[in-house]
């Protein structure tokens, strides 16, 4: 048996209810209502956490902008990277705490966990701490004419947007919350963050480490609860950047209240109908078990998931075949059982709405493997493959964030640049051939805010990443967030 025993710092912490971060500490309001975090490998509720009222959320937002003035304005750049590092090596030191308590609460496999949730949330906040000290702007000769020998020099400041509202989904709650904790610290601003009602326990972790990094008290603040905290968060006048990672209607909702507050600053990265383009020369086993990765870990619940596939009609039984052989190999069970590699889908309304698509799929009778919930305690469903009915199929079409992948043929390279581009969305998409000459011609043409070749769903922190058309606004990683995360000031000099 390989199932992993809880530690005993887990059962504590799941042991006792929690609150809300606020300038280092935890508040529990004794009116405030509380959100069961669920463990959807059983549907039971592991422990209970407080939902900010609207005093609380004033009330982060306060301490935010006063360590924005303050402390965090008084750290150098350089002790920010140094803070930023030793919170990676606390995450790390803690990595199967922090790991099981993210299992247990988001039905994420402990391996998942442990190598993405863990060691990348380490891996972007090392990359991210290098930036503390390479945020310039730069030197300009302007053309004014001088009217009596004056002369003229320019240069710019980056300087940070000011209070940081981070709003994060439950699939990756641990690793997206950091991405937006990394951003901002690095760029001189503060953070409040929301995770989703689902997922609120790892990032209660992450803020209790920050302080025992050294990170100043106010910098991290976490507010929990639905997304009324967080409608209420993105409108608050002190907050000048919102962060937003999630599906597109909320996007959208964000986006205009934000705008609607005070010209809020805005990034968004939304939701994907994700296209794989499998070519007439394509390396089938390759692209199987690549596409077997990206479109089924964490049950598909990734944002960049593969879930259009699109195979040259002479290869695409050979693919389907395979595909359903690997499935077949998957072991289901408790994401706390290292045997396992396919576990429940997150939480219940979540599973319901991916049944509704499976539902669906059956009585169009296109299913081609699982498509069925499973028999067991818990949100568990097959892993699900299905053959559109035709290019305007709605699994084609509508994102599903679950592991369903809907396959199509295709004849030549101009239906598909067609059929890749016949969506809403425009996260992330793939293509696969040995023939680069041919990828590199297509991948201009494919409307994507990532194009991977012979690869898919890999996120790298130095790889710029966003969506274009409706997966969003802006781009997080590389330098890239920079622009996001601060204000260009110019200042003109005569001399
Ligand atoms: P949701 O859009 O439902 O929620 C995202 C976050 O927004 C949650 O914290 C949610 O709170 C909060 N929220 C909901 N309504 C509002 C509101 N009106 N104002 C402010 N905050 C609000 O997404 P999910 O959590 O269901 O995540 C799945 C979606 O996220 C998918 O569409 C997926 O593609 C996308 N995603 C995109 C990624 C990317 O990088 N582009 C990466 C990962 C996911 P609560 O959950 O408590 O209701």
């Amino acid at each position: 048996m390989s199932h992993v025993d809880l530690l005993p710092v887990v059962k504590e912490f799941i042991s006792k209810d929690h609150g809300n971060f606020i300038e280092g500490q935890e508040y529990i309001s004794a009116g405030s209502s509380k959100i069961a975090a669920i463990d959807p490998a059983v549907g039971e509720s592991i422990c209970l956490v407080s939902s900010a009222t609207a005093e609380e959320v004033d009330l982060a937002v306060e301490r935010a902008r006063k360590a924005f003035k303050g402390v965090w304005a008084e750290t150098s750049p350089a002790q920010k990277g140094l803070l930023l590092n030793r919170l990676a090596d606390l995450i790390e030191l803690h990595g199967e705490e922090l790991a099981q308590i993210e299992s247990l609460c988001s039905g994420k496999s402990i391996h998942v966990s442990r190598a993405i949730e863990v060691g990348q949330s380490a891996a972007f906040l090392r990359y991210y701490a290098g930036w503390a000290t390479k945020i310039n702007g730069e030197t300009i000769s302007p053309s004014f004419p001088s009217m009596a020998g004056e002369r003229y020099t320019a240069f710019t400041r980056r300087e940070p947007v000011g209070v940081v509202a981070g709003i994060v989904p439950w699939n990756f709650s641990l690793m997206i919350g950091i991405w937006k904790i990394a951003s901002a610290l690095v760029t001189g601003c503060t953070v409040v963050i929301k995770p989703s009602e689902y997922t609120p326990l790892t990032l209660l972790r992450i803020a209790q480490l920050a302080l025992e990094a050294g990170v100043p008290k106010g910098v991290i603040n976490i507010v929990n609860g639905d997304g009324v905290v967080g409608q209420r968060l993105t409108s608050h006048p002190g907050i000048s950047k919102v962060s937003l990672t999630g599906s597109v209607p909320t996007g959208k909702a964000v986006g205009k209240n934000a705008m609607d507050a005070n010209l809020t600053r805005v990034t968004l990265e939304l939701g994907g109908k994700n296209p794989a383009g499998l070519l007439e020369d394509v390396d089938v086993d390759m692209a199987v078990a690549g596409l077997i990765l990206g479109a089924y870990t964490h049950q598909g619940q990734i944002c960049a998931s593969p879930e259009r596939i699109f195979v040259h009609r002479s290869r695409i039984d050979e693919v389907i075949q395979k595909m359903v052989q690997g499935l077949q190999q998957m072991k289901i069970g408790s994401p706390l059982d290292e045997a396992v590699n396919f576990g429940p889908l997150a939480n219940k309304a979540h599973y319901e709405k991916v049944l509704g698509f499976c539902e669906y799929a059956r009585n169009q009778g296109n299913v081609i493997y699982g498509g069925k919930p499973i028999d067991r305690p818990g949100y568990f469903m097959e892993p699900t493959i299905v053959l559109a009915k035709d290019r305007h199929d709605r699994l084609l079409h509508e994102e599903t964030f679950g592991p369903i992948t809907c396959f199509l043929p295709f004849d030549d390279e101009e239906e598909l640049i067609d059929l890749m581009n016949d969506s809403e969305f425009g996260l992330a998409a793939s293509i696969w051939t040995n023939n680069l000459s041919k990828a590199f011609r297509l991948v201009p043409r494919i409307e994507a805010g990532t194009v991977w070749v012979n690869m898919h769903t890999f996120l790298d922190p130095a790889v710029p990443f966003g969506g274009v058309k409706g997966s969003g606004i802006g781009r997080e990683f590389g330098s890239a967030f920079i622009d996001d995360y601060t204000e260009l000031k110019s200042v003109v000099v005569r001399y």
